[in-house]
């Protein structure tokens, strides 16, 4: 088996924002210290469950707002993993950050404790938009919390963007780009804000409070993105992703790759010798779940040869540079090709996909639409 990328989620925030539908919970200390201690015992759960100490290549904390825990009980969570796996060396280690939750005492702590990549949600450069958000921090403290990153030896930072906000117009979003871009990070990631029915926004949309941001101006918004960040340098390497060479956020792309990785946490996903499971999303029944000695699992699914070679293009063609012809072959015994021939052959006649040699992409009219493409190997 080879390395394992590891995800930990943890489901708490200092607030809930606006267009949330994540698994998180206003922060509880009490709360907090169970789900701790639940998640110790997913660990050795899982990790017999394994047998040996399997090898990790990342970890990533994500959430919720892992960093409102603070630092000690971080510390605490890499221990407990350390004990039950084995870290290899070079082993990249993200965690999501909130600039509200930052502090320079907390970052040193986070890098001395090995942490060598930063997630921070930057989401807007202006101050009315992140209050429309819901966001519990001002742009000013964005600022500060990259300061004080560089300052604790950070040398991997991502910046996550949203775009596609109700009433946000084009030179908006662009001065959110540009205000990003003089920060320096590493990696930007930037997302279509989606706006969910069960959230504040999604129910102000739905009475009327707010119109939507119209599919073209999202589109222009998006591709502008691209633009702009490669026109600074950074690499658009995945759909959402930019990244200065060499930066590209290794756990993620095992998501995108068919690598195995292994989530811990209520909600956390795991892909794993063919198969798929979730945890159960509601940190009350993972706590119980656990306690009772159980695998917090909700539901599993073995995997079909089929439903491996579809998940191999739609979520491979995830990467700017394609799915490798010959690559997929080898894993499946079967060209793309053979599998897939109309499909193929009609996204390259609508010009949605193309093909370069021996690999099969996205073409830059297919970026914005995407999961038209992807729907297609469904
Ligand atoms: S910080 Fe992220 S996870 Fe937490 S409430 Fe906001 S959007 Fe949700």
């Amino acid at each position: 088996m080879s390395a394992l990328g590891l995800y930990i989620h943890v489901p708490f925030c200092r607030r809930k924002c606006n267009y949330c539908d994540f698994v998180s919970y206003p922060y509880d200390a009490a709360a907090a210290s169970r789900y701790l201690q639940t998640l110790a015992q997913e660990i050795r759960l899982r990790a017999a469950r394994l047998g040996g100490k399997a090898a990790i290549g990342s970890i990533y904390l994500g959430g919720g707002t892992p960093t409102c825990l603070g630092a000690a009980a971080i510390e605490s969570i890499f221990e407990f993993v350390a004990r039950h796996f084995t870290v290899l060396p070079g082993t990249e280690i993200t965690v999501e950050a909130n600039p509200e939750t930052l502090n320079p005492e907390l970052l040193r702590a986070l890098h001395l404790a090995g942490v060598n990549r930063l997630s921070i949600g930057m989401q807007a450069a202006n101050d009315t938009e992140l209050r429309f958000l819901g966001r519990g921090h001002t742009f000013r403290r964005v600022v500060e919390a990259v300061e004080w990153a560089r300052r604790a030896g950070f040398t991997n930072l991502n910046l996550d963007l949203i775009f596609g906000l109700p009433g946000q117009r084009l030179k908006d979003w662009e001065k959110t780009l540009k205000e990003a871009l003089a920060l320096g990070p590493e990696h930007i990631s930037a997302y279509d804000l989606e706006i969910h029915p069960e959230t504040p926004l999604g129910r102000a949309v739905a009475a009327g409070a707010y119109a939507c941001c119209p599919e073209e101006e999202a589109r222009e918004m998006y591709l502008m993105a691209i633009d702009c960040l490669t026109a600074a340098g950074y690499r658009h390497y995945e759909i959402s992703n930019f990244a200065l060479p060499g930066k590209e956020c290794r756990h993620n792309r095992l998501y995108w790759v068919g690598e195995p990785y292994l989530g811990l946490g209520p909600a956390a996903h795991s892909y794993l010798e063919h198969r798929r499971w979730a945890n159960v999303a509601a940190l009350q029944d993972y706590c119980d779940l656990v306690a009772g000695g159980k695998l917090p699992v909700a539901e599993e699914h073995a995997l079909t040869p089929a439903e491996e070679m579809s998940e191999a293009l739609f979520l491979g063609l995830r990467l700017t540079a394609g799915v490798s012809l010959s690559g997929f072959a080898a894993r499946f015994g079967r060209r793309p090709e053979a599998v897939y021939g109309r499909e193929i052959s009609r996204l390259v006649a609508q010009g949605l996909l193309c093909r370069e040699g021996d690999l099969l992409r996205l073409t830059r009219t297919a970026l914005p639409v995407a999961n038209v493409v992807f729907a297609a190997f469904v």
